[in-house]
């Protein structure tokens, strides 16, 4: 890529731990298809109850959402809890709430036990009302939370201002379990915690093949090299390559698109989102922001639908940045970049094990940098005993979304949808 469409963490990562490529015929305990944040997580898991683990990687650890991420730390999942409770029932419901509640935690129990240098700041996310309708929400989502323990505020629009810097013109609510992270130092970081607890993690290593022998999977990667183990967990998320039937047609890979700005003035940075809180607003198609911990202001957003290949493919998003920060007007735009993330159709994470000893993991909605991390724990658990209540969700089986190769037409039709009911309130 050429004129200014980079990626931010691309130009400021920790450097990559030293990882080759799978050789020969290898045997593990537990198989992992994908370095980003689950599978890296779900490896440390596995590894510290015991297991011998062996990582594969297409690309290098963090290539895939993990390392493009807008890095913002933020437990929960899409839904609140009082819709967790009507959807799952009082027991299950409060479970999943414990659960999900706790995601952001284990981002930051991981990085303080590898001492993970990832830039990652624990000042709280902001969701800042775009409407009066997204203020409601807002606060219900607040109170409901708050209700379960959680350590998070209503904001006056004065309030949210001040934390901002930014006119939004209504209030909102603080999420204090929140932060963020530089994502691709993370995943590197997570990925040097594997290898002290001895995961093998073989990078440019796509597994290209899975198949069934005498009660073992086998995995076959392009160069031909196989491990043979009894248990696999894939976490290729919204960059599965057809590794298991049906798979890829079971969620939409929508593009995600963020840009950062040159480091802002010591006046500008003081008054914007200072202190390392980090932000998305209320609206269906939202908008994230923060900035990196060079004062750099990134604003991230929907993409194309394909990947992006000029910076006039973030024009929207650049036109978003200055509605929200009309000061950083004439700033110039040091990066781009955007990568995809796995929408399924009802907005939930899905665990599948299509046959036994094969788990799938996929659909983090665009919000997966605590829940992936969080996932890690859950997955590494379940193949370590088998315990269906290790899962915080019940096994789903693969269900394709009806008239897939229509997702252009279908994304389109649902972007255009959610913009005019963002725009009606
Ligand atoms: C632009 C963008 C911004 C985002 N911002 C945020 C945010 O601010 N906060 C937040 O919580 N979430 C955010 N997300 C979502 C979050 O980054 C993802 O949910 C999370 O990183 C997914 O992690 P993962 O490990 O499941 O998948 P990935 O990180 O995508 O990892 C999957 C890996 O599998 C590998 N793979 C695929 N097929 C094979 C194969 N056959 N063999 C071997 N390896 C294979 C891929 O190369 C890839 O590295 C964002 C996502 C994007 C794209």
């Amino acid at each position: 890529m050429s004129d200014g469409m980079t990626s931010l963490w691309e130009a400021t990562a920790a450097p990559a731990p030293e990882t080759y490529p799978l050789e020969g015929d290898t045997t593990a305990d537990v198989a992992v298809i994908g370095g980003g944040i689950a599978g890296l997580s779900t490896a440390i898991h596995l590894a510290r109850a015991g297991r011998s683990v062996t990582l594969l990687e297409a690309e290098d650890v963090g290539w895939g959402a993990s390392g493009r991420s807008g890095g913002q730390v933020i437990p929960g999942i899409k839904y609140d809890p009082d819709d967790m409770i009507e959807m799952f029932g009082p027991e299950a419901g409060a479970a999943a709430i414990e659960a999900f509640g706790a995601t952001a935690g284990k981002v930051f129990e991981l990085i303080d036990r590898y001492g993970i240098d990832c830039d990652d700041t624990r000042q709280g996310w902001v969701q800042p009302a775009h409407s009066e309708a997204g203020l409601r929400i807002a606060i219900s989502r607040c109170q409901q939370w708050k209700k379960y323990g959680a350590d998070v505020d209503e904001l006056t629009a004065d309030e949210v201002h001040s934390r901002l810097g930014a006119d939004t013109g209504f209030g909102g609510w603080i999420d204090r379990r929140a932060g963020s992270v530089q994502p691709l130092s993370y995943s590197r970081g997570l990925a040097r915690g594997a290898l002290t607890e001895g995961v093998c993690i073989a990078s440019r290593s796509p597994v290209t093949d899975i198949s069934s022998r005498s009660g073992k999977w086998q995995l076959r990667t392009a160069s031909g090299a196989t491990v043979t183990a009894p248990r696999v967990a894939v976490c290729t998320n919204a960059y599965s390559r057809k590794i298991w039937p049906k798979l890829e047609r079971s969620y939409i890979a929508a593009n995600s698109f963020q840009v950062a700005t040159a480091p802002l003035s010591s006046n500008l940075d003081a008054k914007i989102m200072p202190g390392g809180i980090v932000a998305s607003d209320t609206r269906r198609l939202l908008a994230y922001f923060r900035k990196d911990r060079d004062g750099r202001l990134l604003m991230g957003g929907r993409g194309t639908f394909g990947d992006p290949t000029k910076p006039e493919d973030f024009a929207h998003v650049e036109r978003m940045l200055i509605r929200t920060f009309p000061d950083v007007e004439g700033y110039p735009i040091e990066y781009r970049w955007g990568g995809r993330v796995a929408i399924t159709q009802d907005s939930l994470p899905h665990l599948h094990e299509p046959q036994p000893g094969l788990v799938i993991m996929v659909g983090c909605q665009g919000r997966g940098m605590a829940l992936q991390s969080k996932m890690g724990e859950w997955l590494g658990s379940y193949i370590d005993t088998g315990r269906r209540e290790a899962l915080p969700l019940p096994l789903t089986r693969i269900a394709p979304i009806p008239f897939h190769e229509l997702r252009r037409l279908y994304v389109a039709a649902t972007i255009a949808y959610f913009k005019l009911r963002d725009v009606v309130g």
